[in-house]
């Protein structure tokens, strides 16, 4: 990028917040996706909203391709700016601008950290539930623009059920405002739904107004231990078929607690072949009487043993070693492949018998766990993709789950996107007329396709 440019942007967003040289460069060419990085040709860190949107002009007058950039944890590659240009990072734009006790709703630059956004929540007496795994790292921001999901989604859904409105740059830098601060709002076409899982396709971010709920009054931890996976899988689906929705209900596999229990000693029986990680909530006697029949549910379908926390600390110890799961498989091997494929949570049994067998046709590691009473697996692959054959096998392991889950009626992604990992696979899950349609959207929005160029629907 010539001089004359980059002095263009110093002058909008200072200095400091230019960075062209090599390192700094490199350092913004891959995300938590196993791709090929790509190198920016320049990294931009605005930090006012202004600021943001005289860049996004800037890069549209002159065709510069825009990778908007959170703290990069996204899985399919959303973040690797696949025709280089300048990558946008919204991670200083980090002021939560208000949270409303009385409206019970907040407003907040795309930049928050999700964790610390949902501590300060949780300070005024509020609930903001989603929690992906990453959320100690991971930005508001990029949470909307993936819809990302995580460990209550199952009762209390999934990012897109908190956005009430989003105010975004459009490509010409322009700021579109969507939404409201008011439960009921039908002003105009819902234009924040098109950011949503818009992997900044289609604008950038500048500020979100986020739904809160009054928090839970009461809640109970559990952990069913299985000596077979079928009995675990089997026990999902009867407890949602019993009418209860725990906010939480995760699965791990024999792999997984292995391996997690080797990192963390939070006493997982490394004897069971699956566990069931449960949680219920809500009024207290309402806990109690769940509690009570997911205790027997479990045991009816043959758990081996049941445990209940007796203690916030117990409790927090089963949440710790699951979030612990990634991080624990991640050591066994240099690289970690996640899927997230997900199926009607009816076909979770058969779901994960097909990952098994698929393990052993190709001969390929794959320790389960995840949000299964979502359907919402995360099969992770641990290979070394310096060694060709067995990447090779790898990839080859990873269609065949995609054919599997797509089969079952489930779809390509629960939560992670579809970025540039799974863009060649969108078609198969919905039809040629889906992406024309999409494509249309794209072109009348962004007719340069400058905006995160290659993502969800390809090039
Ligand atoms: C250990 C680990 C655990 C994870 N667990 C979960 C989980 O439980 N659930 C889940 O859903 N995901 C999970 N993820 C994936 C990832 O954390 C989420 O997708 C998260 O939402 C990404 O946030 P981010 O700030 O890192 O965004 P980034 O990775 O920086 O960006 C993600 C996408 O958002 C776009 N974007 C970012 N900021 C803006 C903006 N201001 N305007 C427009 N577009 C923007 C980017 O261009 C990109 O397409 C996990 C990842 C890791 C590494």
């Amino acid at each position: 990028m010539n001089d004359a440019l980059i002095k263009e942007f110093e002058a909008i967003v200072g200095k400091e917040n230019v960075m062209h040289a090599e390192a700094d460069r490199q350092a913004y060419s891959y995300d938590a996706a196993v791709l090929e990085p790509v190198v920016p040709d320049l990294v931009v860190r605005p930090t006012t909203s202004e600021a943001l949107g005289k860049t996004v002009r800037l890069c549209n007058e002159n065709a510069l391709p825009i990778t908007p950039r959170g703290a990069g944890t996204n899985l399919s590659g959303g973040t690797i700016p696949g025709r280089k240009g300048v990558v946008l990072l919204t991670n200083s734009l980090n002021k939560i601008i208000e949270i409303n006790e009385q409206d019970m709703y907040a407003v907040v630059q795309p930049g928050v950290v999700t964790a610390k956004f949902a501590a300060e929540v949780a300070r005024r007496g509020l609930f903001y539930p989603p929690d992906p795994g990453s959320q100690a790292v991971s930005t508001l921001g990029g949470n909307v623009a993936e819809n990302a999901g995580g460990l209550r989604g199952l009762k209390y859904g999934v990012t897109k059920d908190y956005v009430m409105g989003v105010d975004f740059f459009d490509v010409n830098g322009e700021l579109v405002k969507a939404g409201s601060r008011t439960v009921k709002c039908v002003t105009g076409f819902n234009l924040s739904a098109l950011q949503v899982a818009g992997e900044g396709s289609l604008g950038v971010i500048n500020e979100i107004i986020f739904k809160l709920v009054p928090p839970p009054a009461a809640n109970k931890a559990m952990m069913a231990v299985f000596d077979s996976i079928d009995k675990a899988s089997e026990t999902v689906a009867a407890i949602i078929a019993g009418k209860i929705v725990p906010c939480t209900l995760e699965l791990m596999d024999k792999k997984t607690i292995e391996l997690v229990e080797a990192f963390t000693k939070a006493g997982l029986p490394t004897d069971a072949a699956a566990i069931l990680l449960i949680e219920v909530d809500g009024h207290p006697a309402q806990v109690a009487d769940e509690a009570e029949k997911v205790v027997e549910i479990a045991r009816r379908i043959g758990a081996i043993d049941v445990r209940a926390a007796s203690s916030d600390a117990e409790r927090n110890k089963i949440w710790e070693a699951r979030r612990a799961a990634l991080p624990a498989l991640a050591r066994a091997r240099p690289t970690t492949v996640l899927e997230d494929a997900t199926v009607p949570r009816s076909q979770i049994p058969t779901m994960i018998r097909a990952i098994n067998r698929i393990a052993e046709k190709y001969n390929v590691t794959i320790g389960t766990f995840g949000h299964a009473g979502d359907g919402n697996l995360h099969p992770t692959i641990l290979c070394d993709r310096r060694d060709k054959e067995e990447f090779k096998r790898v990839e080859d392991a990873v269609d065949e789950i995609f054919e599997v889950a797509l089969s079952l009626k489930g779809t390509l992604s629960g939560e992670h996107g579809i970025g540039l990992a799974k863009a060649k696979w969108l078609e198969k899950e919905t039809s040629p007329a889906t992406i024309a349609y999409a494509k249309k959207i794209k072109a009348a929005i962004d007719p340069k396709g400058i905006l995160n160029p290659g993502k969800i629907i390809g090039a």
